[in-house]
């Protein structure tokens, strides 16, 4: 029998709030242990928490980004659990009434798009960090995470494999990142995601038994525990087994996942309206407001790039993986009007480097301008794209103009057709030889010849003149 997976998941991402959701303590990574933490965060009794306005603004956004229904009167729930890192006892989220639903996202698969529904976007505060220390025979507990805002993300059954799945959350994570609400940091915790799979036969309508997957850390964490979980439980079912629900977590070192303990059910929780917190109404002119600080999103920026510039989806995928390599390359173009060509060297140069200097593009030591201006240099026949390399490294190095590289190294393109002329009678008089193959019908050495005028003139002879003039001489002689 041929079963079909299914898969949901629920994504946490962490807002970039400087304050926390209902205190003022700062949101800092990485800060010593407990230091960000104060009586509303830590839990202490008789507190009241306040709502931080821009945890709403910045979850309207990602909720409008993706097609959602805004409710315009949304509230606060208790979710009742004890664990060390949750002195409260509960965690303020939004259960009944969340803030956003009814959602999509377009994920791109083999060339076509996959809808990807959205059922959910909550707001929920952050709980703090168990620190397990291997030496000692003790645990510990940071506040600092305690508070911090999260928005829950939670997807419909709509995703199908791993590689949809990774597709998904690779478009959420750009859509935050590009929204600006989210560092999208996976190893600090910012994006995490839980993957709830089950698997059913082809054909079949009724969803399966589903396991949740805890635990991973990065994209390929999702894509392969997803995988091992797809063939443990078809393993199961074709045995005759039944899955058991339950929440698993994925080992990457092992490369499986391990029974963690059996799901919860949302009635254990128990619950109920937080009465220290009023609901949020949501007027038409905040949302409004909001809509006008979006920016166009990797999507629409993709299909603009490829209807516009006339360059291949490829291109296009990888110039727009961030807003800020989109915007270089697009002010490269409008400094050159050459847009594959400028795609090439951001693709190739620009982005080797930089991953070479473990930079992002905002630490490019070459401007948009300044790499427009070296391929007009190449255009107007002033360089040859040979030489270009050269300069570009140079400027890569320096930071200087290309202009000023070509001036001080004596770079020039050489176009003056009777020094070219002399440089190719000088390589036609010294091979002989080949002179004589070539003129027998080895036309392979036409290359050879080229080469050799590249050689004596330091590779700045103009190369389509070389061609011209050497087939001029080769046919004469
Ligand atoms: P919980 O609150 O227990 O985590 P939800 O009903 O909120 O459960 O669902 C969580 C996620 O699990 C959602 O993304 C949903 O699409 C997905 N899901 C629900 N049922 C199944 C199933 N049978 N197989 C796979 N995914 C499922
Ligand atoms: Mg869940
Ligand atoms: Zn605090």
């Amino acid at each position: 029998m041929e079963y079909e997976p299914v898969i949901g998941l629920e994504v946490h991402a962490q807002l970039l709030t400087k304050t926390k959701i209902f205190c003022g303590c700062s949101t800092q990574f990485g800060a010593a242990p407990n230091s960000h933490t104060c009586p509303i965060c830590i839990g202490m009794p008789g507190i009241l928490p306040v709502l931080n306005k821009k945890v709403v603004d910045y979850t309207i956004k990602m909720a409008l980004a993706t097609h959602c229904n805004i409710n315009r009167e949304n509230t606060w729930a208790r979710k009742n659990y004890f664990y060390p890192d949750l002195p409260k006892g509960y965690q303020i989220t939004q259960f009944a009434e969340p803030i956003a639903e009814h959602g999509y996202v377009d994920v791109e698969m083999n060339g076509g798009k996959k809808r990807i529904g959205i059922t959910r976007i909550h707001m929920e505060e952050d709980a703090g960090k168990s620190i397990h220390d291997e030496h000692q025979p003790a645990s510990y507990v940071d506040l600092n995470r305690a508070g911090v805002p999260l928005i829950e993300i939670v997807s419909e059954p709509d995703i199908r494999s791993a590689e949809e799945g990774v597709g998904y959350l690779r478009r959420l994570h750009e859509i935050l990142v590009y929204l600006g609400i989210c560092d999208g940091n996976m190893e600090e915790g910012s994006f995490r995601c839980d993957a709830n799979i089950s698997l059913r036969p082809k054909g079949e309508e009724k969803f399966g038994i589903r396991a949740e997957l805890k635990n991973m850390n990065s994209f390929r964490h999702v894509q392969r525990a997803l995988e091992y979980e797809i063939k443990r439980q078809q393993y199961i079912l074709e045995s005759g087994g039944e899955v058991i629900q339950e929440t698993r977590l994925w080992d990457d070192s092992q490369g499986v996942t391990h029974p963690m303990r059996g799901k919860e059910e949302a009635h254990d929780y128990r619950y109920f309206p937080d009465p220290d917190l009023v609901s949020i109404v949501v007027s038409d002119e905040w949302i409004e407001e909001i809509k006008k600080t979006i920016p166009e999103l990797p999507l629409e920026k993709r299909e603009r790039f490829v209807n516009t510039y006339d360059i291949p989806p490829y291109d296009a995928v990888v110039l727009t993986t961030s807003r800020e390599l989109a915007d270089f390359y697009e002010e490269t173009v409008k400094n050159c009007r050459k847009p594959k060509i400028a795609s090439n060297w951001v693709m190739g140069d620009v982005l080797g480097h930089l991953k070479e200097d473990k930079k992002d593009i905002e630490g490019s030591p070459v401007s948009a301008v300044s790499l427009a201006k070296m391929i007009n240099l190449i255009e107007d026949g002033t360089i040859s794209g040979k030489i270009a390399k050269e300069v570009f490294e140079e400027m890569w190095k320096t930071g200087k103009e290309p202009k000023k590289i070509v001036e001080e190294r004596g770079l020039i393109q050489i176009t003056d057709t009777g020094s070219l002329e002399n440089a190719i009678d000088n390589v036609l008089k010294t091979n002989p030889a080949q002179v004589e193959e070539y003129k027998q019908g080895k036309e392979k050495l036409f290359g050879f010849f080229v080469g050799q005028v590249m050689k004596i003139t330091r590779g700045k002879a103009n190369p389509k003149l070389v061609n011209e003039l050497l087939k001029k001489k080769l046919s004469a002689s």
